[in-house]
């Protein structure tokens, strides 16, 4: 930690630094519910593996995870389905945005990785087999429950059912996904439960109370719950690390040094591997559909600490 800071100091450091870079980006307003939301707010929390929660700004501000979800529902694919998943979807940056369809077509419909939106359909599909949608929505919110020990997690309905009305690039992938044979329920069934997952709220503290198991070898530190290996904890850091940023992975490794995943309503979720996990939220997008303050502040939060997987 520079010049023996506490977290407490560093966090303070970083969120009254931030003051000056607030407004900046555009919300998702490709999404209408997420569109009425101002964009002048900050908040970030760090929970350590010793059990220390710092926050600082609007850390109790909840705010849709959008594609972080895609993180905790790889980890229940991966408890679920183990290596077969990796048959249906690869482990390659993709270095196109979010939402793009244009690699799926010569690589005959196996997505690049679990964290780009086809990727992430894919999952939710390995996760449904043919089952209930409804009934997958329960367990994951169940499952978040549990990372974030707190029953007051739930989902947003008005932003699920928004992104239903309008996520037209998205039931294009799931189509095109289809085709390939590698959507194997209903399509409208994976679309459902997959923007349900993304309307998940979360608060800054919740979040990162939520990542705590990837910080800790696939255990929470806190309850000691085992979530998942150790083997795969460290295989879904890596992924967030080439892959969590979508086209800018590689922008935010060389700033930040730590695996990350961002999702379009501001938030991103970062490791810091047997130190703490990041939470930080800021809903102004930069180009690349990740939050352009939530980035500044984790490269000064790194810097600041030194915490780097490098
Ligand atoms: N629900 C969003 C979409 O599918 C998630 C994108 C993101 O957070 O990056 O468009």
């Amino acid at each position: 930690m520079e010049q023996g800071k506490s977290l407490t100091e560093v966090l303070g450091i970083v969120a009254s630094e931030m003051q000056a870079h607030l407004g900046h980006g555009r919300v998702a307003d490709y999404i209408p519910a997420l569109a009425k939301i101002d964009p002048r707010q900050f908040g970030i929390v760090a929970a350590s593996c010793d059990g220390q929660v710092v926050a600082a700004g609007d850390a109790d501000m909840a705010f849709s995870v959008q594609s972080i979800s895609k993180v905790f529902m790889l980890t229940m694919a991966l408890e679920k389905l183990g290596g077969a998943l990796w048959r249906r979807v690869g482990k390659e940056p993709s270095g196109s945005p979010f939402n793009s369809i244009v690699q799926l077509e010569n690589e005959r419909g196996i997505p690049r990785n679990p964290l780009i939106n086809a990727g992430a359909l894919v999952v939710t599909d390995a996760l449904l087999a043919r089952g209930d949608p409804a009934a997958l929505i329960d367990g994951f919110v169940e499952f978040m429950r549990d990372r974030a020990n707190d029953e007051s997690v739930s989902i947003d309905s008005e932003v699920a059912r928004s992104e239903g009305e309008t996520g037209f690039r998205n039931a294009s992938l799931a189509n095109f996904l289809k085709a390939f044979g590698n959507i194997h329920s209903d399509v409208n069934d994976v679309l459902r439960v997959y923007f349900h997952q993304c309307a998940l709220r979360l608060n800054c503290r919740q979040l990162a109370r939520a990542g705590l198991y990837l910080a800790h070898c696939g255990v929470d530190p806190v309850s000691h719950a085992k979530v998942t290996t150790a083997q795969r904890a460290r295989r879904i850091n890596a992924l967030m690390m080439t892959c969590g940023h979508y086209d800018a992975s590689g922008d935010f490794a060389f700033r930040v040094g730590l695996p990350g995943k961002s999702g379009v309503g501001g938030g991103i979720l970062a490791i810091a591997p047997g130190r703490a996990s990041i939470a930080v939220w800021s809903p102004g997008l930069n180009e690349w559909g990740n939050s352009h303050v939530g980035v500044l502040a984790l490269e000064r939060l790194a810097s600041l600490t030194g915490w780097s997987v490098f």
